[in-house]
């Protein structure tokens, strides 16, 4: 397998029960804040909703019906345009399967999300990370540069992870003008209000994809879809694992669209919180912050103490995300957590 034993593997967060041993600390002292998930937890409708569920022997609907109908409702968007996934995750690797061969390439605005290319390394194409400018804006100029006869499409979250900056509705027609495949990645859609998805009616070669991770607290149960042309949404279901979406993420997706006062009340009290994370940070001296439009706020550490941050925190309990590469030089990112902790 030449291609695949050379593959840089996707670490992903670890479980809470990982972070303790590897910290020497109780299981009930760890505080996640490096996966940018949600401290409140799923809608309290979940749990009652996956336990009056009888049906789990049976597999799930192939053409995902009621997954789709509501997605629909949700999104205002017409169920033919749209792919549920196990996470946003799955849609990005079906994407990359669809619309790259060995060789293609891809367009993305770096740093950002490692998921666009880990998934186009296994599909045997090769990302081509563009810098972002000093403001982490993306430089469309050097964007259309970069593009050859290989690239295939253009990735980008927004607002971006890690750096919790948006694209502009001018700098998404202008990539999308290439008319390359524009995969526009809103998993923190919801903490900013900020959508492409009213190109959708413009433009055929766009994708937005959310996830219910983030907003719905549901990151462990996998569920997140791309909203796109119908085309193209016709393919890519003919294309995934017939049974990809579980019937307990169904059943949850369900339940926290009946009861989004309370997800979206808890998105509002994130986007508070995000708030006094941010003026709190900015009265330490030497700390660049970068102000954010998702659960999570970058910083850069000053004097090279990133490390000593980073690692102190943990040995309290503290999981952050830090970053030592040549884009981002000792960053720390920590998602927003509860006020009290
Ligand atoms: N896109 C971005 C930009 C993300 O940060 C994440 C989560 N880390 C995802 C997608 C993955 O979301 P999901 O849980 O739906 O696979």
């Amino acid at each position: 397998l030449p291609h695949i034993s050379r593959l840089k593997t996707y670490q992903g967060v670890s479980p809470s029960e990982t972070l303790a041993e590897e910290a020497g600390i109780p299981l009930e002292q760890v505080i996640r804040l490096n996966g940018n998930e949600n401290p409140y937890g799923p809608s309290p409708q979940v749990a009652e909703a996956l336990g009056s569920f009888r049906d789990y022997n049976h597999y799930p609907d192939p053409s995902q019906r009621r997954l789709r109908g509501a997605l629909s409702d949700y999104l205002g968007v017409a169920e033919e345009n749209i792919v549920a996934g196990n996470g946003s995750d799955e849609i990005i690797d079906l994407l990359m399967r669809m619309f790259l061969a060995p060789g293609d390439e891809i367009i993305i605005p770096v740093p950002t999300f490692g998921m666009y290319s880990f998934s186009a390394d296994v599909a045997g194409a090769q990302a081509v990370a563009v810098p972002r400018d000093d403001n982490f804006d993306i430089d469309i100029e050097a964007i259309r540069g970069a593009i050859t006869p290989r690239t295939k499409a253009i990735f980008f979250p927004t607002p971006n992870n890690p750096t919790g900056n948006v694209v502009t509705e001018a700098q998404a027609r202008a990539l999308l003008d290439t008319g390359l495949l524009v995969v526009s990645d809103e998993a923190y859609y919801d903490f900013c209000g900020q959508t492409l998805k009213p190109l959708l009616s413009e433009y055929r070669n766009l994708v937005v994809l959310r996830t219910f991770s983030k907003w719905a607290g549901l990151a462990g149960l996998r569920i997140g879809a791309g909203a796109m042309d119908a085309e193209l949404a016709a393919t890519m279901m003919g294309m995934k694992p017939p049974y990809n979406v579980n019937l307990a993420a169904e059943v949850a997706l369900l339940a926290s669209l009946s009861d989004t006062g309370i997800l979206l009340d808890r998105v509002d009290a994130i986007v508070k919180e995000r708030g006094r994370m941010y003026r709190l940070l900015c009265e330490i001296p030497g700390i660049t912050v970068w102000p954010s439009q998702a659960n999570f706020i970058l910083c850069k550490m000053p004097d090279g103490r990133g490390l000593e941050v980073y690692e102190a925190m943990c040995r309290r309990g503290v999981f952050l995300r830090y970053f030592d590469n040549d884009l981002l030089r000792d960053y720390i990112r920590s998602s927003v957590g509860k006020p009290e902790g």
